[in-house]
């Protein structure tokens, strides 16, 4: 089963747009979303959590739609922003206590677990956390209501490795309970390497791909070689090529036409951050879909 679907999602701004945006995250499964800056991710994530209003599309969490049942939804999810989401004057116990009664399964114990883990004392103020802390905070009260389904936007972004390193152990403990799912946007390729099981890809507003990560590893090649020997029947057998004075790299999925035609080119896997940057800008051009309107921003729905 799916804990998450998204099909068809359209949303427009004066400058961008999310166009027939689809994609799911199946039970048991730690989804990467990635993109370059401004491609949408945020927006897509703010849509499913119904922070913005998307003009066509439909979304469901655990098998319901989730407008009609945004309750029931909201008391299932952990929801890991980085947006501004605590009033700053409080202290962590307080912000706690605001924000616990809405959950139906919240677990005193599990959060002082989380909170000691974490190494954050309930005394402190929102407004003296580092951004490290702050994102830590936010994955205890996330950890703390037995979620089953994380959506986190950028979680690891300005940790430093040791703290982004234990989050990935935590992600991976998170998901030895059955049933459950992740979604979480990052730039941070390298997380994706290390817990990722699927991989969707969003540029400029549109889904490049969905795939299982170790498919998507075996698909790809990175090939390093002499540029004279680019000519015309092979340069189309890569999707990105970079020339230096050393010679060219170039992301292939045909690697086995390279090898042929290239037999001294040195031909090696690549990282998600190849793909990523390979598939940038590959999207064909597409019609604007639901209504088309562009919307300028508001407070609460954007
Ligand atoms: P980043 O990785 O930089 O956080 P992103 O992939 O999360 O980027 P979004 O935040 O979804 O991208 O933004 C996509 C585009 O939508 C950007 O061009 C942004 O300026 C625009 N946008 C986002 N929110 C609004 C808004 N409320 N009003 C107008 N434009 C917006």
């Amino acid at each position: 089963m799916d804990v998450l679907q998204v099909q068809g999602l359209c949303k427009s701004y004066d400058k961008f747009a999310l166009r027939d945006v689809t994609f799911s995250v199946p039970e048991g499964c730690i989804a990467g979303f990635i993109g370059a800056n401004g491609a949408g991710k945020t927006t897509t994530l703010r849509s499913v959590l119904g922070l913005a209003r998307p003009s066509a599309g439909r979304i469901r969490l655990f098998g319901m739609d989730a407008e009609k049942n945004e309750k029931e939804i909201k008391d299932r999810i952990g929801v890991v922003f980085d947006d501004g989401q605590f009033y700053t004057e409080l202290t962590l116990k307080e912000m706690k206590n605001v924000l616990s009664p809405a959950y139906s399964s919240w677990s005193e114990q599990d959060f002082s677990r989380w909170m000691d883990r974490f190494e954050l004392s309930q005394r402190q103020k929102i407004s003296s956390l580092s951004r490290g802390m702050r994102m830590k905070f936010a994955l205890a009260l996330a950890l703390s209501h037995k979620a089953e389904f994380l959506l986190m936007d950028e979680p690891t972004s300005g940790l430093d490795p040791q703290i982004r390193n234990e989050f990935l152990d935590v992600l991976a403990g998170y998901m030895e309970h059955g049933g459950r799912g992740v979604l979480f946007s990052t730039h941070i390729t390298s997380d994706l390497d290390k817990v990722a099981d699927t991989l969707i890809m969003i540029d400029r507003g549109r889904i490049v791909f969905q795939e299982d990560k170790d498919v998507l590893m075996e698909s790809y090649r990175s090939v390093r070689g002499d540029t004279a020997a680019l000519n015309e029947e092979i340069r189309p057998l890569f999707m990105k090529i970079t020339e230096g004075s050393f010679g060219f790299t170039g992301i292939t999925k045909e690697a086995e036409r390279v090898r042929r035609l290239m037999p001294g080119a040195l031909i090696e896997k690549v990282s998600v951050e190849d793909i990523m940057l390979a598939n940038l800008g590959k999207e064909a051009p597409q019609p604007v879909c639901g209504h088309g309107q562009e919307e300028k921003e508001e407070t609460i729905y954007d």
